[in-house]
């Protein structure tokens, strides 16, 4: 009788204990999924080999969960198994869950937090010593750098800008109250750790960008974009003042959903006041830092730049 009760008491606070997770889970906010991401994280489709976003990469960093931004992964578990999807000998200790798959043969792997699908796991392949391999959607998760990761626990934010020659962008920004550092480089082309003479041929498609650390107790991405406008003309297609191609387009590279938003907000306001706003939108790819001596050039040349002057429009 006794343990009749207990199995019942038992019972109860298993049924209410699980009642009161489900609740916590319902009341977690998940990112929102595109159709892309539900096919795969949702309804665990797999995205086509070589095509992912992180095939390739291997910086410094941690893979979040796409849904729920829960640490999946680390860059330093990353190898290359030339099978056409991430592929990590390793987990964060307790971040994904292993279960058989509906298939009858192969193991898939979920998030353990939300129960995002991120694809599979093999064992004994031999490709590392532990014999281990998640073969990982890319789909299904986002990479957050180190550098990022560091600066939000800091207050810190980064910020990618281009707007013509990164002489001047770099210039009005370095200056800019709350701004910790500034460095010149190149972003969103098709080849790794371009050189400068590289990116001017145009055949990299690299545009000239200029990244901003800034501290957000001091100032917001939102006076970085006003200055980013203020500063040179984003009217202009296909370059900036004489600077004529692809490597001096104005563009605003997002690292975050917040940051996107921000930005489309501003170029709103730039449309409702009239003007044909020529910047692009795009989610920052990797940055490579430029050569030395296009660092912080108008400080050193103790000059001033010829087509970024500042004038108020908001
Ligand atoms: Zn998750």
């Amino acid at each position: 009788m006794k343990t009749t009760l207990s199995i019942i008491i038992m019972g109860m606070f298993l049924f209410f204990s699980q009642t009161a997770c489900n609740q916590q889970v319902k009341k977690m906010k998940y990112n929102s999924l595109t159709p892309e991401e539900q096919a795969v994280i949702l309804h665990k489709a797999t995205e086509r080999p070589f095509t992912g976003e992180y095939d390739t990469v291997f910086s410094k960093g941690t893979y979040v969960c796409k849904q729920c931004n829960a640490p999946l992964y680390r860059s330093n578990d990353k190898f290359d198994a030339h099978c056409g999807w991430p592929s990590f000998d390793d987990a964060i200790p307790g971040a994904v869950k292993r279960i058989p798959d509906a298939d009858g043969q192969r193991t898939e792997i979920v998030c353990a937090n939300c129960g995002a699908h991120l694809g599979h796991v093999f064992l004994n392949e031999g490709f590392t010593p532990k014999n281990t391999r998640y073969c990982v959607n890319s789909i299904s998760m986002k990479f957050i750098p180190d550098k990022v990761m560091k600066a939000e626990e800091n207050n810190q934010e980064t910020a990618y800008f281009a707007s013509g020659c990164f002489w001047g962008t770099q210039y009005h920004f370095m200056k800019a109250i709350g701004v910790i550092s500034t460095t010149v480089g190149y972003m969103g082309g098709h080849t790794k750790n371009p050189t400068y003479q590289e990116v001017c041929t145009g055949r990299t498609g690299h545009v000239e960008t200029t990244e901003v650390v800034f501290d957000k107790t001091k100032t917001s991405y939102e006076d970085m974009i006003k200055l980013f406008f203020e500063t040179h003309d984003f009217t202009q297609v296909g370059g900036q003042g004489p600077d004529i191609g692809d490597q001096y387009r104005s563009v605003i590279f997002y690292t975050s959903e917040n940051q996107k938003i921000m930005a489309e907000k501003y170029i709103g306001i730039l449309t409702q006041k009239g003007y044909k706003v020529a910047t692009i939108l795009k989610p920052a790819p990797e940055f490579w830092k430029a050569e030395d001596y296009h660092q912080e050039y108008y400080e050193k040349k103790h000059g001033t730049p010829y087509c970024h002057i500042y004038r108020k429009i908001f």
